[in-house]
């Protein structure tokens, strides 16, 4: 007997036997429920990583699982093939993004192969061939056509280190998302798609995805950003325009006595214009775009602000308020104008005491008076209004509506709602990504590129920028082009390509029918497959990703496209993967292998000797040098052993602390189960498992085994089913190991080897989603034909999850006839039915037909049948 698993040899096998027999490849089944699992596609960076690893063993057991139980499961897998470390990664090594992308893509196809996933191969998708990015290019042509997608010269977050634009989804804490460097604001033309139509609707469908974590939907909910308050117009003084504010105190409007914008306003450069101002103006506004722009990084400076040479007029007072420009004033929020009431906001009150502007108290607490001229705060609750002409008097509260009410009456206000959701700007001024598809002509302005010309490949043969930066500008076979419209040949395309985030924002949708060449997708095929019943991926998506999908769903909806608006109906968000790291005061961190245990028990730096430090348990990083290469514990241990550590370790929606010793205790596990299972096969093989009631074994400890078995399916398929908690799934099917270890099999009695078949097979049965190559491995060599693939999940026996037991007397017609021993929980109809199976009660009512049955429960259960 071989003592041990060995995966070098097994579990090739078992892959190659499920490649040839297509073994995962799904078909459109009607007959069956479909199940579609998806786990957010990698990005293809060469070498997948431990939390690959964690995330797709979580769907791979789900799937395996929900395929045992019947469903139709599509499982597919593809590459969020764009984006700028390819370009970074072809500088670096003087190649090309695309031969980068796709060696990165071949080799991350093998590793996840050895992992034993269950994907289907043949719905493979990469984002950058062109036959999946034309349909991305004829979804913009018609959001262009619908007026979803718009061209506009505005201020934008830049990001100098990758030379492109980044949305505001993209932008943290003032930093790039990708290269931490701090954004800084530029003006350009850029294309942007109008997710503000859905702010409303994707709002309220927040509290309508009961299977997505709180925390998810609470960040969209905070980043979508509703508040309801006043739109108020200010006449600009001597012009015949307005300055548009949002304000949710309209009952402040007679305090406002400047009004500011932010540096980014279009107006501030129209307004300064010809003025004494305008040459401090611009100097304040480049020095602004330098800063950070944020909620968050406004808190570093110092407010400040230059006055634009212009004035407006309050709607209220009629009085005329000097215009100022300010730093502390985003575009991001309401309509980037504030209305200043400096006695009511304290950072209008700091400006107004810095610039000598005046303050007047328009609302006041009860029994106070306050006095403008020497007030050292603002005063910022409710109170009664004063200073406010026909108001005085009124509760701040109630002033709200009604002069709201007032203003609207002469034009100059209404209520509103106002959103903290931006449209979602996709221009990136970068090579590896999708050409948009149109074409600036000096007649015609903006011509989209017939859907007849599609797809506008990406130009394979570019040499790239020393420094970064698109080198499609700079090529005349890509740039110059003759207008569709007009013909005019000095006609441009558009050098811009989309954010990757456009691509992401459909795949899934692609996958039910990856290489359909009429569109998109299949619409028959969405119908059945669509949408995703259960996502997996990070929370870091919160806000980019599944925002962007779900408007996206709303766009095809909208579009007529589809007939759903939620692209994911289950949403899990795993934890993330952390060990220790290890720093040298010399060396700074090291690798494990850096840091040497002494005999005192404490590690040493093996190139300095200095005392080295255990440092917290963190997120596993390439730069902190506390990851675990999958590759190496494939080769240690193998895929089964990774997977079943990966699960056993933690919870999925929490985070996993790697631990040498929990993957060796993975392995011993594996190996327990091994030998048992081979021992059973040489001493019990040809015994068929019991499969009756617990309470027909005569023999207690075959009972009890029994019941345990029995125990452990419900506990396994409830963890799974309910949780995904495979940790505690997995305990439960070691205890039942133990217990079988606990038996002695030379001795055991037949009944009780019948028992030990049913609990082997079972334990086989529930362990084949984790661990797929061994139990196959197992399954075979007990003797069985074909692969467990095609087996069923597990039943328990209802009758036989307890030992409490009771006896139920059953009489036919008033006579004594049968004495049965069921669980103390089994219900009424479980205890009928029973009573009625009983072959002793068989004999009396065998071809008679029954008049009634009645369960009486009280201290001694009864059945009496009637007949
Ligand atoms: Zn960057
Ligand atoms: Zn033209
Ligand atoms: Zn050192």
């Amino acid at each position: 007997m071989e003592q041990r698993y060995q995966p070098q040899t097994i579990e090739p096998k078992w892959q190659k036997y499920w490649k040839e027999n297509k073994s995962f490849k799904v078909q459109k089944e009607t007959s069956k429920e479909k199940y579609y699992l998806l786990e957010m596609f990698p990005y293809p960076s060469g070498k997948i990583h431990i939390g690959h690893v964690r995330n797709y063993t979580i769907g791979d057991v789900v799937v395996r699982y929900k395929r045992m139980k019947g469903f139709n499961v599509i499982h597919p897998m593809g590459w969020d093939a764009f984006g700028m470390p390819a370009e970074n990664a072809a500088i670096d090594n003087n190649t090309h993004p695309a031969a980068w992308t796709y060696e990165n893509i071949r080799s991350m196809r093998e590793q996840l192969k050895k992992m034993g996933f269950s994907y289907d191969w043949d719905r493979e998708i990469a984002t950058c061939h062109p036959e999946y990015y034309r349909w991305e290019q004829w979804l913009f042509l018609k959001m262009l056509e619908k007026k979803m997608a718009y061209r506009k010269e505005s201020y934008v977050n830049w990001c100098e280190k990758c030379q492109t634009v980044l949305a505001n989804e993209q932008v943290e804490q003032d930093k790039c998302w990708r290269c931490s460097q701090i954004v800084h604001q530029k003006k350009l033309w850029q294309w942007f798609f109008k997710i503000t139509d859905f702010a409303e609707d994707l709002l309220v469908h927040c509290d309508k995805l009961p299977g997505w974590p709180d925390k998810v939907t609470t960040m969209q909910k905070n980043w979508i950003g509703k508040s309801i308050g006043s739109e108020l117009k200010f006449k600009i003084h001597g012009k015949d325009e307005d300055i548009v504010v949002f304000t949710t105190r309209p009952d402040t409007v007679f305090g406002a006595t400047f009004m500011c914008l932010a540096p980014e306003h279009p107006l501030v450069e129209s307004l300064s214009k010809g003025s004494d101002q305008e040459e401090l103006v611009k100097s304040f506004v480049k020095k602004i775009s330098s800063q950070e722009r944020s909620a968050e990084g406004l808190e570093k400076y110092e407010k400040e602000g230059v006055f634009t040479g212009a004035f407006c007029i309050n709607p209220a007072t009629k009085e005329k308020i000097p215009v100022y420009t300010a730093n502390f004033v985003l575009m991001e929020y309401g309509t980037g104008a504030i209305m200043s009431v400096p006695a009511g906001d304290q950072r209008d009150f700091d400006f107004a005491r810095k610039y000598n502007l005046e303050i007047i108290p328009v609302v006041q607490p009860e029994g106070e008076e306050l006095d403008g001229k020497i007030m050292e705060e603002a005063y910022t609750g409710d109170g009664i209004i004063v200073n406010s002409g026909e108001f005085n008097g009124l509760d701040s509260k109630d002033a709200m509506d009604i002069m709201t009410d007032w203003l609207e009456k002469k034009g100059r206000g209404k209520k509103t709602i106002s959103f903290r959701l931006r449209d979602w700007g996709i221009s990136r001024q970068r090579y590896w990504g999708t050409p948009i598809p149109v074409i600036h002509c000096p007649d015609c302005g903006v011509v989209p590129v017939p859907e007849a010309d599609l797809p506008i490949k990406l130009p394979e043969n570019v040499n790239l920028l020393e420094k970064g930066g698109s080198p499609l500008p700079t090529l005349d076979y890509f740039t110059k082009v003759t207008c569709p419209h007009c013909k005019r040949e000095d006609a441009k395309r558009d050098t811009d390509t989309m954010d990757t985030f456009v691509e992401s924002s459909w795949y899934y949708l692609r996958y039910c029918s990856p290489r359909y060449e009429k569109g998109m997708f299949d619409p028959e095929a969405v119908k059945y497959w669509a949408p995703v019943d259960q996502y997996i991926g990070g929370v870091e998506h919160a806000v980019l990703h599944l925002l962007y999908s779900r408007y996206f769903m709303r766009v095809l909806n909208n579009l007529g496209m589809i007939d759903f608006k939620e692209p994911f109906t289950r949403l899990l968000t795993q934890g993330m993967v952390c060990k220790e790291t290890m720093t040298c005061p010399e060396h700074g961190y090291l690798f494990p292998e850096q840091a040497q245990r002494n005999e005192n028990n404490n590690f040493k730096c093996t190139m300095c000797k200095s005392d080295v430090e255990i440092g917290r348990v963190i997120k596993m990083s390439k730069s902190k040098k506390n990851v675990v290469d999958p590759n190496e514990l494939l080769e240690q241990y193998g895929a089964d052993v990774t997977r079943l550590f990966c699960l056993f370790a933690a919870p999925p929606e929490r985070d996993l602390e790697w631990n040498e010793d929990g993957v060796e205790g993975s392995n011993r596990f594996v190996n327990r189960v091994w030998r048992l299972a081979l021992d059973c096969v040489e001493k019990m093989g040809g015994i068929e498992p019991y499969t009756g009631a617990a309470s027909d074994l005569s023999s207690s400890k075959a009972k009890d085994l029994y019941i345990k078995a029995n125990q452990t399916i419900k506990k396994v398929s409830d963890d799974i089913d309910q949780s995904f908690h495979f940790n505690t799934a997995i305990s439960a099917v070691m205890e039942l190991v133990n217990n079988l270890y606990a038996v002695d099999l030379d001795s055991a009695a037949n009944e009780q080897k019948q028992v030990i078949v049913f609990c082997l097979e079972n334990i086989i049965l529930l362990l084949s989603p984790i661990t797929p190559h061994f139990c196959e491995e197992l399954f075979l060599r007990m003797g069985k034909q074909g692969s467990i693939l095609a087996q069923s999940w597990p039943v328990y026996r209802e009758d036989s999850l307890t030992t409490d037991e009771i006896l139920i007397v059953v009489q036919v017609n008033g006579k004594l006839r049968a004495k049965i021993t069921m669980g103390a929980d089994s219900d009424e109809a479980l205890i009928e039915k029973t009573a009625l199976a009983d072959e002793k009660i068989q004999k009396y009512i065998k071809d008679k037909t029954l008049k009634k049955v009645i369960v009486i429960r009280k201290k001694q259960t009864l059945v009496n049948i009637v007949i």
